[in-house]
């Protein structure tokens, strides 16, 4: 049977007051099938795309298991909840606290950016539920400023992301900190990878594995485009063109660099289009502002760099813009997540040099999804298009062309010692592959 009331999940009167009040009228699919194993206590390994509720799939577990066993004096937090990032720490927060609206449930943030004084109130009264970034919640541990032994349950949000940034150790270290919790929620995008599942294994205990496939109410829906642009002026030109549309409504920039993040804004301004931006570097108050600014709908524009952008969900963002392509297929995809979000229709722009052709083809056969074409009159290109990299396909011609090439290159090439399943099923010793022979299947 699929659950599809939250009324049938058996929450708290308060709790569902409160996702009435957030206008959640049904679970999505991850928070469906991940909160009954969740309330019973077992170990959750749950996947489930970006913007589909994984967030509520774990708090409202972690907050229901605080209302069935109240404690009775005041203490040291017993849900501690990892994430990436500082922002993505306030949002889980400050979702939490809408969610528990109708409670006496406690919830704090313990982050990088924040001066000591301001967490020492969290030390000092009693936490239900803290929301922490890994590094600062290391430094408080170690100093004894942190108790985790009233830690129950221990949640992983974004855990792809964090194993990315290399937080691997950290949270092993705080795993066996908390090592008298009772449960472990690890939350991720994907699961794929053998790192994740590794890492999975050890922190997690007889987890029951969810990935979930979003309904297509939930299914996003993005439609992606690209502009050829001749060079960095050009891409202005066009960014500043597209983003005076009307329905342009909310946008996110992503740009590579941290530099360019402030060359971009500038010029926006310049244009007379009020922007926000978001980079590494920014002190927190700072970076608090800039998200605030574009939530409240004091700018609809904010410029980012991929890692200053990292977990933040902004609602409603109408468009993103690549105004530099992002390195990998990956980032692509996080960049484009940003939109359309929660089953709403969103937008996706890259603007396109000559050199990032090569780039474009991979993030077309990567994404499976048609990413088309498109021209502003007034700003066409001078320069040609490229004939068929950008093909999702590469043409019959192109392929031969390429095996030609390839098998030229080995021919020159040392050879290379491969192994292949027939071979290694070879007993004894294994042919020695020769280097003159095509290989066309590689
Ligand atoms: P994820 O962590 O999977 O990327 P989030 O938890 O950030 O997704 O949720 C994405 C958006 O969907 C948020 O704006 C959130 O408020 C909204 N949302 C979550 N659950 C529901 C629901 N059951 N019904 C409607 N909207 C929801
Ligand atoms: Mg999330």
């Amino acid at each position: 049977m699929t659950v599809t009331t939250f009324s049938e999940l058996e929450l708290d009167e308060s709790l569902l007051q409160s996702l009435q009040e957030k206008g959640f009228t049904r679970p999505t699919a991850i928070q469906a099938e991940a909160i009954p194993p969740a309330l019973e206590g077992r170990d959750v390994l749950g996947s489930a795309p970006t913007g589909t509720g994984k967030t509520a799939a774990y708090l409202l577990p972690a907050l229901q298991h605080l209302l069935d066993f109240p404690r009775k004096k005041s203490g040291p937090p017993r849900i501690l909840i990892l994430t990436p990032t500082r922002e993505l720490a306030m949002q889980v927060a400050d979702q939490a606290r809408e969610l528990a609206k109708h409670t006496h449930l406690d919830i704090a943030t313990i982050t990088g950016g924040v001066a000591f004084m301001n967490h020492a109130e969290v030390f000092s009264e009693n936490q239900d539920v803290v929301v922490a970034t890994t590094g600062r919640l290391l430094q408080y541990i170690k100093e004894e400023n942190f108790d985790c032994r009233a830690v129950e349950t221990l949640i992983l949000d974004e855990a792809d992301r964090m194993l990315d940034m290399g937080f691997a150790q950290d949270i092993e270290t705080i795993s066996a900190e908390t090592r008298w919790r009772k449960q472990t929620l690890l939350f991720s995008a994907t699961l794929e990878g053998e790192a994740i599942k590794d890492f999975a294994e050890r922190i997690l205990n007889e987890p029951v594995e969810i990935e979930a496939d979003p309904a297509r109410r939930e299914r996003k829906k993005i439609q992606q485009w690209y502009y050829r642009a001749d060079d960095i002026k050009h891409k202005t030109a066009l960014l500043l063109h597209l983003l005076k549309q009307p329905e342009v409504t909310r946008a996110v920039v992503f740009v590579r660099k941290r530099e360019r993040v402030h060359e971009v804004c500038g010029w926006l301004r310049e244009a007379g289009i009020n922007t926000s931006y978001l980079e590494g570097e920014l002190v927190q108050a700072k970076r608090n502002e800039a998200i605030k600014r574009v939530v409240d709908g004091r700018v609809n524009v904010l410029v980012a760099t991929d890692i200053a952008a990292r977990g933040i969900d902004i609602d409603d963002v109408s468009h993103v813009f690549n105004f530099d392509m992002p390195v990998t297929s990956d980032t692509y995809l996080h960049r484009i997540g940003r939109t359309g979000r929660a089953g709403k229709k969103g937008i996706a722009i890259s603007l396109v040099e000559a050199h990032d052709n090569l780039l474009l083809g991979k993030i077309i056969r990567y994404v499976k999804e048609p990413i088309k074409a498109r021209v502003i009159d007034e700003l066409r290109p001078t320069t040609r298009p490229p004939s068929e990299k950008l093909k999702g396909k590469p043409s019959k011609k192109v392929l031969a062309k390429r095996v030609e090439t390839k098998n030229k290159q080995k021919a020159e090439e040392k050879p290379r010692v491969k192994e292949r399943h027939r071979d290694s099923k070879n007993i004894g010793k294994r042919r020695k592959p020769s280097s003159s022979k095509p290989d066309a299947a590689e």
